[in-house]
């Protein structure tokens, strides 16, 4: 009788994980209706991450033809490094990321992961090398073990509850009333904003992916609520080449580099200390965003 399961078994592995890949896009980028436009080319190969590097070169990106958004935009992010993009809202920081992820194709310049063109190789290994951990995440009316598990299918008890352990869930597990087996989402049990990020790192964690993308991956958590959860993902960070997408200064000063986006192009780059110095852009968002901060803190008194 097992054997007669086996191949449907296969099936929703498959399917698990296809549709992982979109469910998490779709979280991203709030983009589930956006038709999937890009194919595999005939007998792409996997992609194979030996040093997990990330490169963009001359990269001209538009939605629409006559509205170009990305300009010919370069950068590096060497392998194990933890860098930032920074820009205002709508600079294209986003769309950085659904091309990084291969939602569209540039229409100059290219993409390269691990050294390889993201075109030349499958979505679906692109897409396992790169965990997301987008502004708003999503959770299935499932289990929270489910839920964790979701990062790679096959995970066996153990690893979910290492990556709870990993994203710092358990104090939260450890209370609920049926633990790891406990309904979530919106006919079960409703987390709070930090607890739904904990499950969205817990399930990157269960992937293992080598490089990390973080969009705004705290900014609709309150301060303190924001400070616990950088203090994880940082942690969950560190072995593995991070990219920051961020809108708030605060929260990506500390990083290796810091690429300042500003009407499609690379306007400046540099750590945090060197663009302060610099007194350009970056210098002059900082100051701006202080005495929103001040402001606020004020308001508050
Ligand atoms: P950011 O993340 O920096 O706020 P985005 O990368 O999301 O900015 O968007 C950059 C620009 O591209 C914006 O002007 C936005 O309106 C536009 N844009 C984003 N998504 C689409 C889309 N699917 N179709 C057309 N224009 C889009
Ligand atoms: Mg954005």
């Amino acid at each position: 009788l097992m054997q007669l399961f086996r191949p449907l078994d296969m099936l929703g592995t498959v399917y698990r994980t296809v549709r992982q890949g979109l469910i998490d896009m779709a979280a991203m980028f709030g983009l589930l209706d956006t038709a999937v436009e890009v194919r595999d080319a005939p007998g792409a190969p996997a992609l194979v991450v030996r040093t997990p590097t990330v490169v963009f070169e001359n990269v001209v990106f538009g939605y629409e033809k006559d509205r170009t958004i990305l300009h010919g935009l370069s950068f590096e992010v060497p392998a194990g490094s933890h860098v930032a993009i920074v820009g205002p809202s709508g600079a294209g920081k986003s769309t950085i990321a659904r091309l990084l992820f291969r939602f569209y194709d540039p229409q100059a310049g290219r993409i390269l992961v691990g050294g390889q063109d993201i075109r030349e190789v499958t979505q679906a290994s692109l897409r396992a090398a790169i965990g997301i951990v987008p502004q708003d995440s999503v959770l299935f009316n499932d289990t929270i073990g489910y839920n964790i598990g979701y990062g790679r299918a096959g995970a066996s008890a153990e690893e979910i509850e290492a990556a709870a352990r990993g994203a710092s869930l358990m104090p939260l597990i450890e209370r609920l009333p049926a633990g790891f087996e406990t309904e979530v989402g919106e006919r079960g049990l409703k987390l709070s904003g930090g607890e739904k990020q904990r499950v969205a790192i817990a399930r990157t964690l269960v992937k293992n992916p080598p490089i990390l993308l973080l969009d705004e991956a705290t900014s609709a958590l309150d301060t303190r609520t924001e400070q616990d959860i950088l203090a994880t993902l940082h942690r969950v960070s560190e072995d593995r080449t991070s990219i920051s997408i961020a809108h708030r200064l605060s929260t990506i000063a500390d990083s290796d580099r810091i690429f300042v986006l500003h009407e499609g192009t690379l306007a400046e780059s540099g750590s945090h200390t060197e663009l302060l110095g610099a007194g350009g852009l970056y210098a002059e968002m900082w100051r701006r965003q202080a005495s929103e901060d001040d402001a606020v803190a004020q308001a508050a008194e």
